[in-house]
């Protein structure tokens, strides 16, 4: 019975990890960063635009909303998949849309000032996702194991995929943290540091994450059990990526609000 159970929750566990994001922790970790570097005024603005919640209020929603018909035509926008053989400019383009344009369009509709407050907070709540969707290297992974879903591999002694172990495992297993007391403790560039990572266009930005995917694909064994050095090895990254998805959606919001 009990190995039965066990055995579900596996399925269920790696049927969750086929997912598309950074797990809820990333989300609300990256959401609490940016709303820590808002401007009062914008901060403001945002929780008037939706309804007095806050952006970590919908830092995940979008993930859930992509598996319902009414959003279903934003399936593939939470990632750019990038073969090995191509370059991020060659790469063969998804026919409805990747992340890197689904952030740009929500760019677009939120410097509009014509738009209603319903296309507002939509675009504002799709932006605060893939802006951290931006940052998880596997959302610039290949197309031929589908972002790293298909890349399997085993960690901790259990079969997993490369885009689950990036997408949550690593955070868990790095700190057992909050997302509140995971900002306390990377959110601390200095001025000048912040100024630099806000440097730079959404594409420099995709082509960052996508030079650090290839890495982590060339430094991540299949045959190798990974554990805690794995786990020790990239945590940093981690923890850098998500401040960096932090500080620039924060930058972004604070020129749209
Ligand atoms: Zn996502």
């Amino acid at each position: 019975m009990k190995t039965k159970f066990l055995l579900l929750c596996g399925a269920i566990l790696f049927t969750h990890l086929e997912l598309m994001a950074w797990g809820q922790k990333g989300h609300d970790i990256v959401s609490e960063i940016a709303t820590r570097h808002l401007k009062c005024k914008v901060h403001k603005n945002i929780r008037k635009t939706l309804n007095g919640y806050s952006i970590l209020y919908w830092s995940n929603w979008l993930d859930n909303a992509s598996h319902t018909e009414a959003y279903a035509y934003t399936k593939t926008w939470h990632y750019k998949n990038i073969d090995a053989g191509e370059t991020y400019e060659n790469a063969q383009l998804e026919s409805k849309g990747d992340i890197v344009g689904a952030i740009k369009m929500q760019i677009e509709t939120l410097s509009n000032k014509t738009i209603s407050q319903e296309q507002k907070a939509t675009a504002l709540k799709m932006l605060v996702h893939l802006m951290g969707d931006l940052h998880q290297p596997m959302h610039m992974g290949r197309r031929a194991d589908r972002g790293g879903n298909q890349y399997t591999l085993t960690y901790f002694n259990r079969k997993a995929n490369l885009h689950g172990i990036w997408d949550t495992a690593i955070l868990e297993d790095g700190h057992k943290w909050s997302h509140t007391e995971w900002a306390d403790e990377i959110d601390h560039a200095n001025k000048k540091m912040v100024k630099e990572i806000c440097q730079g266009t959404i594409d420099d930005w995709a082509r960052e994450t996508h030079a650090l995917a290839k890495r982590i694909y060339s430094e991540t064994s299949q045959q190798e059990n990974l554990s805690y050095d794995y786990v020790a090895k990239w945590t940093p990254v981690i923890e850098n990526q998500l401040l960096k998805g932090g500080l620039r959606l924060a930058y972004i919001l604070n020129k749209l609000f």
